[in-house]
C-alpha cells in the first residue's frame, strides 16, 4: 500500500489519518518541505483556509506543494482542502492564497450563516449509492474551467465535487461520515499513476 500524507497544519487532520489508514494506507502526517519527498499522495483536510494557507507559507511549505501538484502528485481535498486546491477564489481573507491545481473557481463559506452546516444524500458520478454527505461551513464551485469535471452536485444544481487528472476535491467532509469511497478513489489515483 503507498504511503501517504496529510498536511498536518491546521484541521481534521486524524479524521482523515484514520479513515486511510483503515484502508491500508501508509499514512504520514506532513509539516514540512522535505516530507513531501517521501509520499505518493497528499490529502488536505478540511479546517480554514486561511489558516492553513498562512501556515503554509510561513513554513516554506506553498511553493513546494505547488510543484508537487503540477510534478503530478495525486491530491485529494475535502472543504478548506477544495479551496486550497482551486486555481480562483472569490472571497479571500485578507490575501488569501491558493496552492492551486483545479481549474475551477471556489466561494468560501457559500452556504450562509443561518445553514452553516447540514447534511444530505448525494448522487456521485461513479458511484453505485448515493453517499451521505456533511457539510461545515462549506465552499461550494461556482465556476468550472474546461479542465475539471463535476463529479456532485446539490439539488439546486451547486456543484460541491470535482476532480480533474490526478486530483479529487470535494466541498463536503466524508471523513466524518463513515464514507471511504472518496478515499478509495484517492488511492486509486495513486495506484494508477
Ligand atoms: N469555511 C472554511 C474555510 O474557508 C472551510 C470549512 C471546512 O473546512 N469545514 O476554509
Amino acid at each position: 500500500m503507498p504511503r501517504v500524507g496529510v498536511l498536518a497544519l491546521q484541521g481534521d487532520v486524524r479524521e482523515h489519518a484514520r479513515v486511510l489508514t483503515a484502508l491500508g494506507a501508509d499514512v504520514v502526517l506532513v509539516r514540512r518541505p522535505e516530507e513531501l519527498a517521501a509520499i505518493s499522495g497528499l490529502v488536505i483536510p478540511g479546517g480554514e483556509s486561511s489558516v492553513i494557507d498562512k501556515l503554509a507559507r510561513a513554513f516554506g511549505m506553498q511553493q513546494p506543494i505547488r510543484d508537487a501538484i503540477s510534478g503530478g502528485l495525486p491530491v485529494y481535498g475535502t472543504c478548506a482542502g477544495l479551496i486550497l486546491l482551486a486555481d480562483r477564489i472569490t472571497d479571500g481573507i485578507r490575501g488569501q492564497e491558493t496552492f492551486g491545481g483545479l481549474d475551477v473557481t471556489v466561494q468560501r463559506n457559500a452556504f450562509g450563516s443561518q445553514v452553516d452546516s447540514f447534511e444530505t444524500d448525494l448522487t456521485v458520478e461513479g458511484f453505485d449509492t448515493t453517499t451521505h454527505a456533511t457539510f461545515i461551513r462549506a465552499p461550494r464551485v461556482v465556476e468550472v474551467g474546461p479542465a475539471a469535471r463535476t463529479i456532485a452536485t446539490l439539488d439546486d444544481g451547486a456543484v460541491v465535487a470535482v476532480r480533474q487528472g490526478r486530483l479529487l476535491g470535494t466541498a463536503f467532509h466524508p471523513e466524518v461520515s463513515g464514507e471511504t469511497r472518496f478515499h478509495e478513489l484517492f488511492l486509486d489515483t495513486i495506484g494508477a499513476a
